[in-house]
């Protein structure tokens, strides 16, 4: 879906304006998602005082924004991982009844809405100062420092201040309009965008059977235009929760329009209740998740599609023929927007190839999904990652963790997974503790301190 830019009619002059001081802290964290929750729950935990800002009413990010349930579904039997908070994440929301186990691997995935309530409960027992409803709007700068920032909400204009920010908005709000490098892939070679849906009223029964006399592999993403993928080889005959052949014989039919031949994807969890979540089978391509017309559009298109999605599954597969919508995801699901430059850059050789660093925080497996190429970790192969990946260039006094850590394309097809966010948003958490602990900047962190840290908190670094 292409958009034009966005049109400039003209420019005006924002007054100048007093704005309150509503709260200071000693880490702020912006952005809740796996990133930024990790970051909020290791640094409070690490012994600090931490507040957490959320643009919406609940925390958890992709997941519980987008409906994103699949936090581990590249886990078998030999894969190595970091552990540490993501992992709590999935047996923190089985233990509360939020989390069903993975159709494809061995792994727990997660319910989006009762996640809500585990992050709620995450964040009140490590005592992190919850503060939902409102958006970053500014940075606030003393020179190169990040030194707090300016919300908008309801209230309007707010400032916080803090002693070390954490830019966890998974787009580098912060970062970028601090003024570090960030970049982004172009529109036209962007990953899709989804708007993801959840259904009620599906037989069970039928549907398992279904899948059991018709079973589709990772090499079935294979063929469809849109989904031509590289694997190692050794994914090919694996079984993948794939749907493409409801969608097909649809547009054969003349059921769904013949421009939605890229409806494909997979479903997620499977529910005695009659639920099919996560159903991941809208993809729109070049919807840039930093311009809010590209979005509108996108949320619109992707509504429309994941409706005609629904027709096909009615009439042609087995068990969905009573299925209804449940709900959409409260937004449109990005995958791919802007990079910082950081002091090190992943590359597709470090996560292709293992690699090592000196100052890793954590690891993370061979996990490789994006931009056609698709790796599962079922060797026990891992790369690390490292300190500085952390670090934007030039600015100070702040930390960028998730999605939008710095790195080349391949590379975001590993780091940006839910659970290697988790493990670069712990780290940032400790490494901010770290620092004020010891009264050294960020970029001067005694490295051997948060290697301690993060071992306490359960965490794989080598
Ligand atoms: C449709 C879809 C399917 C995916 N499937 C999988 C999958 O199966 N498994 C997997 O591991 N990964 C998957 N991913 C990728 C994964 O969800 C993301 O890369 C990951 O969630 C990024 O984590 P994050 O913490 O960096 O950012 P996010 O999860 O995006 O969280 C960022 C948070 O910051 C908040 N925020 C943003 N801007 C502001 C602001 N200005 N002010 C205040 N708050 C702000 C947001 O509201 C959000 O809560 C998928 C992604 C999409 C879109």
């Amino acid at each position: 879906m292409s958009t034009n830019a966005r049109q400039r009619l003209g420019t005006i002059v924002e007054p100048a304006r007093e704005i309150d001081v509503i709260h200071e802290t000693d880490v702020l964290v912006v952005g809740s998602g796996p990133a930024g929750l990790a970051a909020a729950l290791a640094a409070a935990r690490a012994g600090v005082d931490v507040s957490l800002v959320e643009r919406f009413g609940c925390f958890g990010g992709n997941i519980t924004t987008v409906g994103v349930e699949g936090m581990a579904w590249y886990r078998h039997e030999q894969t190595v991982e970091a552990d540490g908070i993501g992992r709590e994440f999935e047996t923190r929301a089985h233990e509360m009844g939020a989390a069903v186990p993975d159709s494809q691997s061995d792994s727990f995935e997660l319910d989006a809405e009762g996640f809500k309530v585990v992050a709620d409960t995450l964040v009140e027992e490590a005592d992190v100062h919850p503060m939902l409803h409102r958006s970053f709007a500014a940075p606030i700068m003393d020179g190169a420092r990040v030194i707090g920032i300016i919300t908008e909400s309801k209230a309007g204009r707010e400032a916080i201040l803090a002693n070390r920010v954490i830019d966890a908005t998974g787009d580098a709000d912060i970062a970028d309009r601090a003024g570090a490098a960030t970049h982004m892939t172009p529109r036209e070679h962007m990953m899709a965008a989804s708007v993801i849906f959840h259904l009620a009223g599906v037989d069970k029964r039928a549907f398992v059977e279904g899948i059991r006399d018709d079973p589709q592999t990772y090499r079935d993403w294979e063929g469809n235009g849109a989904w031509d993928i590289e694997t190692s080889g050794k994914e090919d005959a694996m079984f993948s929760p794939f749907l493409h052949k409801p969608f097909a014989q649809a547009v054969r039919d003349g059921v769904i329009p013949d421009n939605l031949a890229t409806l494909a994807g997979t479903w997620g969890a499977l529910h005695d209740s009659g639920e099919l979540t996560y159903m991941n089978v809208v993809h729109l391509p070049e919807v840039d998740g930093t311009d809010p017309d590209s979005m509108t559009g996108g949320e619109i298109e992707g509504r429309r599609q994941a409706m005609h999605a629904i027709d096909a599954l009615r009439a042609y597969t087995p068990g969905c023929s009573g299925a209804r919508l449940r709900n959409f995801g409260m937004t449109i699901g990005i995958r791919d927007t802007r990079k910082i430059d950081a002091v090190y850059n992943m590359t597709e050789h470090d996560v292709r190839e293992q690699a090592r660093f000196d100052d890793t925080i954590g690891i993370y497996p061979e996990f490789i999904d994006g931009y056609g190429i698709l790796i599962l970790p079922t060797t026990g192969r891992y790369f690390q990652l490292p300190y500085r990946n952390l670090l934007p260039k030039r600015i100070k006094n702040l930390l960028v963790a998730g999605r939008s850590s710095g790195g080349d394309k391949v590379s975001h097809a590993a780091t940006r997974n839910m659970s290697c966010c988790a493990v670069l948003g712990q780290a940032a958490g400790i490494a901010a503790a770290v620092s004020l602990h010891a009264n050294k900047e960020l970029d001067e962190v005694d490295i051997d301190k948060v290697h301690l840290e993060l071992e306490r908190q359960g965490v794989r670094i080598r």
